[in-house]
């Protein structure tokens, strides 16, 4: 390689490591607000489940209230049982009886029914509640760790920036404004070192004249936008 394509394999190589750095840096916070929208998620179904219980609690109250009318209705038809003035008010009175005990055993089991109901219903409510104790604890640690290398990595990434600007200096002044539009657009890919003469961005197959001056130590823009620079002058 001639100094000034080495020069650039450095300044791309400083360019990739400080690329994934700030990538780093980006997937810590990015993880952390993806599990806390799972937590929110799931607190939006807690709501809905406590919502759901409630209406469950009201239903069997409900049923409830109703199985006490009709036993009493029972226990006053009973009453009149007792001083039936003849049979056919005595029959009536019975079969009137027997059919509010039928339906006092089917309210019976649906009140039953509906308290099995609450209970699985509190059951999901205490699962979901620890599930997002859990998770809380979890993202917190997560918080935590991010935090914690959050220091290292930008310090990392300054110390890098200044070995980029020192290594930056080798680029000719007038592709300069270029050469910071593609590095802001692209990231360390602004820059594609020539591979079997081709661009390694776009394998474009470089004319000799392009290679011969990218050999002297020229730097060109490919016809993809990247800088290339010559890196295969040892094959
Ligand atoms: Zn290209």
């Amino acid at each position: 390689m001639s100094p000034n394509s080495a020069g650039m394999k450095r300044l791309h190589d400083l360019r990739l490591k400080l690329g994934e750095i700030s990538d780093q840096l980006e997937r810590g916070p990015r993880q952390v607000a993806a599990r806390k929208q799972i937590i929110d998620r799931k607190k939006v179904e807690l709501e809905a489940q406590r919502t759901r219980l409630k209406q469950m609690k009201v239903g069997a109250d409900q049923k409830n209230l109703q199985l006490k009318s009709s036993e009493s209705r029972i226990y006053d038809l009973n009453g009149k049982l007792n001083i039936a003035a003849n049979q056919r008010e005595y029959e009536a009175l019975r079969s009137q009886i027997a059919a509010d005990t039928m339906s006092k055993s089917v309210l019976e089991d649906e009140i039953l029914e509906a308290f099995e109901m609450v209970d699985a219903a509190q059951r999901d409510i205490k699962n979901v509640e620890l599930d997002i104790a859990t998770s809380e604890t979890e993202v917190n640690t997560l918080t935590a760790s991010v935090q914690a290398k959050e220091a290292g990595l930008k310090e990392q990434a300054a110390a890098i920036q200044v070995e980029v600007a020192e290594a930056e200096k080798i680029l000719p002044p007038d592709v300069i404004p270029q050469y910071r539009r593609l590095i802001a657009a692209y990231g360390a890919d602004a820059l594609a070192p020539v591979v079997n003469r081709s661009c390694s961005q776009c394998y474009v197959a470089l004319t000799a004249q392009l290679l011969v001056e990218l050999r002297s130590g020229s730097v060109k823009f490919c016809t993809c936008g990247r800088l290339m620079y010559s890196a295969d002058q040892a094959n």
